[in-house]
């Protein structure tokens, strides 16, 4: 199915995947996919990440220690994924999922940013109704320039990021005609901020038909041009750019 998928992707123009992991149960199949896919001539290249994410972080302290423990014994293995991630914080409020109390995942997050620059990886970040704590952390730890998922933030708060070096990353939200302050935010980030994905198989575009996948990655690129009053090559170009800067993948004249 996901090989299907895969070579979907690639038909519509998908070259590179990152594909994040959310706990521990995830990152031998995020790592086994990442394995299998050294030709990028009939399926996209995909880069593991391996985190934490805040749906993952638990109400007992004690196993939390035992997934961050696992993830930093995998790195010293000689692990070297593209980045850590997803982690992040969630304080959504009166959301079906139980999330973590606030400070748990704040220790979480602050022990996944303590790993990343242990190992000097970027950080894919997954960020709720938290950007300021977010922002104050990165700022604390000297974080080295991290990737906002999804963002959802203000354009204010998009372009402390971006001064920071941090990355933007816009998905199907942004295609929704009363997104206003996520079109605020698309507008405002810097070109060298920029970056687009799905999140699939989560936050499908609302007129297609769900899971959300991979190949719907050229609509929320023409969703982005037109916000930006650019042309869906420019946005496909910078994205592309800004990702392999991100995730420090080297230029490959063969992809
Ligand atoms: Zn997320």
């Amino acid at each position: 199915m996901r090989r299907i998928r895969l070579r979907e992707a690639h038909r519509a123009g998908v070259r590179e995947i990152v594909t994040a992991s959310v706990a521990s149960t995830d990152w031998d199949a995020a790592l086994a996919l990442s394995a299998r896919s050294k030709n990028a001539q009939r399926a996209p290249i995909v880069y593991a990440a391996l985190g934490l994410h805040p749906y993952a972080v638990g109400f007992e302290p004690r196993e939390n220690d035992a997934q961050l423990a696992a993830l930093e014994d995998r790195l010293a293995q000689g692990l070297r994924p593209v980045a850590i991630g997803e982690c992040g914080l969630d304080f959504r409020k009166g959301s079906t999922m139980r999330l973590a109390p606030a400070e748990e995942q704040v220790r979480v997050l602050d022990a996944q940013l303590s790993i990343a620059r242990a190992y000097d990886l970027p950080v894919i970040l997954h960020c709720v109704r938290a950007h300021g704590r977010l922002f104050d952390m990165l700022a604390a730890h000297g974080q080295a320039p991290s990737i906002l998922h999804a963002y959802s933030g203000s354009a204010e708060m998009a372009q402390r990021f971006a001064t920071r070096g941090d990355y933007l990353s816009f998905a199907a939200p942004v295609m929704l005609n009363d997104a206003k302050r996520q079109h605020e935010a698309v507008r405002v980030t810097p070109e060298a901020a920029l970056l687009i994905e799905t999140d699939s198989p989560d936050q499908c575009p609302a007129h297609c038909p769900p899971p959300n996948r991979p190949s719907y990655l050229p609509q929320i690129a023409a969703a982005v041009a037109s916000l930006r009053g650019c042309s869906v090559e420019t946005i496909a170009a910078q994205s592309r750019a800004n990702a392999r800067r991100a995730y420090r993948i080297e230029e490959d004249a063969d992809r």
